[in-house]
């Protein structure tokens, strides 16, 4: 009998821990959302820049070919600065990031990334390049640890921990009995969708990637997790070709270049003081969000 038990025991572990990282898998691709054409070309050179320019020309782009989403997108991210883009829901801005990640290719136009169009790259080396805090962190059910450096096993803990610091996670450590071992996820301990996008962050500055994607959460964070998260993306975008898909525009003021969108065109482009002194369509939604933000919570 006994003999029975311990091997249908050991099943069910191994049952349990596939069925785990089937989800985990699942999840992931879920998140990367990954389209299946594409691929390296014949010519597919490495991409070896550590910061490079990142340039949209032209990009026009629709999911499907009866309705185009992006209608001639130009911008250059110059190496080490900070894009950002603003626009209304819809407008096309994370269709932005998919292109330049390759989930999907550009109908018309082109993107480079330092001078070479991102089809004649091969595709891991230029996702290797790029770091992406995502709007909705996935967190894996395993350690805050695991979680900062999923995709980089070997990461050493001291590097770990300086990542969690950066990210402005040291707060959220010192209260938990287990710190970095504290098991977070479905089965651990619930984060906040503030603190689950510092744990986004902080896997982003231990990749130390060349170029940085930061899509900002819809939801609305309490004015402490803003800050933390704030002074956590300026400190990682410092030495980092950065793109800033935002939703709130307390993260764009320092930003080098805004650019506005409005149903898959740039209807205005500067910076935060030059474009108050156009006083345009981001001077008007500058003056909404300020207002909102001064309303007393119900
Ligand atoms: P939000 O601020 O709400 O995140 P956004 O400006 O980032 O919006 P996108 O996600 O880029 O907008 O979407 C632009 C348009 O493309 C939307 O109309 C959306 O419905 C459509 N879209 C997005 N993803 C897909 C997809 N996988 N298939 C078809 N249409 C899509």
């Amino acid at each position: 009998m006994i003999q029975l038990f311990v091997p249908l025991n050991f099943l069910g572990f191994v049952y349990r821990e596939l069925k785990k990282s089937l989800a985990d898998t699942a999840r992931m691709f879920r998140l990367l959302d990954v389209e299946p054409g594409i691929g390296d070309g014949p010519d597919a050179q490495a991409l070896t820049a550590t910061r490079p320019e990142v340039r949209f020309e032209n990009v026009q782009f629709g999911y499907q070919p009866e309705r185009q989403i992006l209608r001639g997108i130009d911008f250059t991210i110059s190496p080490g600065r900070k894009l950002a883009v603003v626009g209304q829901s819809g407008a096309g801005k994370s269709t932005l990031a998919r292109l330049l990640f390759r989930f999907y290719d550009v109908d018309a136009g082109r993107i480079t990334v330092d001078g070479t169009d991102i089809r004649e790259l091969t595709v891991a080396s230029l996702r290797d390049a790029i770091g992406v805090v995502p709007q909705d962190t996935v967190l894996f059910n395993d350690t805050i640890e695991y979680n900062i450096a999923y995709g980089q096993p070997d990461a050493d803990p001291t590097a770990i921990a300086n990542a969690a610091r950066m990210a402005h996670l040291d707060g959220l450590l010192a209260r938990l009995p287990n710190g970095m071992d504290t098991l977070v996820g479905e089965r651990g301990l619930k984060l906040s969708g503030g603190e689950k996008q510092r744990i986004a962050i902080a896997r982003a500055i231990l990749k130390s990637p060349a170029i940085l994607v930061f899509d900002e959460a819809t939801s609305s964070l309490d004015s402490h997790a803003e800050q933390a998260i704030t002074a956590a993306l300026a400190e990682l975008a410092a030495d980092h070709t950065t793109l800033v898909i935002a939703h709130r525009l307390s993260t764009v003021v320092d930003a080098d270049e805004i650019v506005v969108m409005d149903d898959g065109s740039i209807v205005e482009r500067g910076t935060h003081a030059a474009l108050l002194a156009a006083d345009g369509r981001y001077a008007a939604m500058w003056r909404l969000q300020q207002r909102e933000s001064a309303q007393p919570i119900a």
